[in-house]
């Protein structure tokens, strides 16, 4: 097997900034950095990644400012929206956009939905999710999200913050106003891990303080992650997801003996941080091990792969 045959096969994750200063603060991880972009140079940003030929993109906007309701995440110019815009301006159909559809980003308490209270005032019980987020209020908002990035462009909304029934909720939206070719890539299987801190302490406000053990799954539960996929196909989903990757791939295995819709899984920070850090003590070719965690994920049966490393990667790999 040949990873590299078909590029098609990898989504790059990017992150885009509307504001400098929080830009140029978030580059403290430096292998992390190749993802992320300050919206002013998006252009060239996306033109680097297309001679890569690597044409599948999951973007994430990160506003200049938050608030309670995270209300900046559905505005028509939004970062999201505007950068949206602005690839399908310069890039056309040649770029597949997928946008994530979450709050985090957006609101001030980090969380993926909206405190029951509004979003303002005390968080009642951090133990319950009925107390603590409202999942009906958020998806609204997440309705209201996924129609302004349909309206700005996107080929794909990626809905990430693991309210029930939101691939429901947001298929209804998209068909009752005539966004039928805006398919939707869910976060199906998110667990709640700790492999995910790298990214989280480098990008979102207090984020390491977050418990979302509440909305996301559990790692222990091996038939949840199962039912969670199964669910979103039923509720028709186009592409499902699983997240993290390497720890999780005999759910992959599983999955891929009876689904048909694609499976995506997210290489997430933590597992390219353990690479990473062996590699610069040179106990290890960083190269090597990227390729092989790369192919053993295909093997097990992700269809497509979301992955921080792949643009450093290609890089490397064609520029030999
Ligand atoms: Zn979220």
């Amino acid at each position: 097997m040949n990873i590299f045959d078909n590029i098609d096969n990898f989504i790059f994750p990017i992150f885009i900034y509307e504001n400098e200063t929080t830009f140029r603060n978030s580059l403290k991880l430096e292998y992390l950095n190749d993802s992320k972009v300050f919206i002013k140079n998006i252009s060239k940003f996306i033109q680097s990644l297309v001679d890569l030929k690597i044409y599948n993109m999951l973007i994430f906007g990160i506003p200049k400012s938050r608030n309670s309701l995270g209300t900046s995440s559905y505005g028509k110019n939004g970062i999201a929206q505007k950068s949206i815009k602005r690839i399908k301006e310069n890039f056309g159909d040649k770029i597949n956009i997928i946008s994530d559809v979450c709050l985090c980003q957006y609101n001030t308490s980090g969380h993926c939905g909206i405190y029951r209270n509004n979003g303002g005032g005390k968080k009642t019980d951090l133990n319950n999710m009925d107390t603590l987020i409202d999942n009906d209020k958020t998806l609204k908002i997440l309705g209201k999200i996924s129609l302004s990035l349909s309206e700005s462009g996107t080929d794909y909304i990626a809905p990430s913050s693991m309210m029930d029934g939101q691939v429901l909720y947001l298929k209804k939206i998209l068909e009752n106003n005539n966004f039928n070719n805006v398919k939707i890539m869910s976060y199906s299987s998110k667990h709640n891990s700790c492999l995910y801190s790298p990214f989280r302490s480098n990008n979102f406000f207090q984020s390491n303080l977050i418990d979302k053990s509440l909305y996301q799954n559990s790692y222990h539960n091996f038939r949840e992650s199962v039912r969670e996929i199964i669910l979103d196909i039923d509720e028709g989903a186009d592409w499902v997801m699983i997240k993290p990757s390497f720890w999780y791939m005999d759910i992959v295995k599983e999955l891929k003996t009876f689904i048909e819709k694609p499976l995506v899984v997210q290489n997430v920070s933590g597992e390219y941080a353990l690479i990473k850090a062996a590699a610069e003590k040179k106990w290890l070719d960083e190269t090597e091990w990227c390729i092989l965690s790369l192919l053993s994920l295909r093997r097990a049966g992700a269809d497509k792969i979301i992955s921080y490393f792949i643009f450093k990667l290609l890089k490397k790999i064609l520029d030999k």
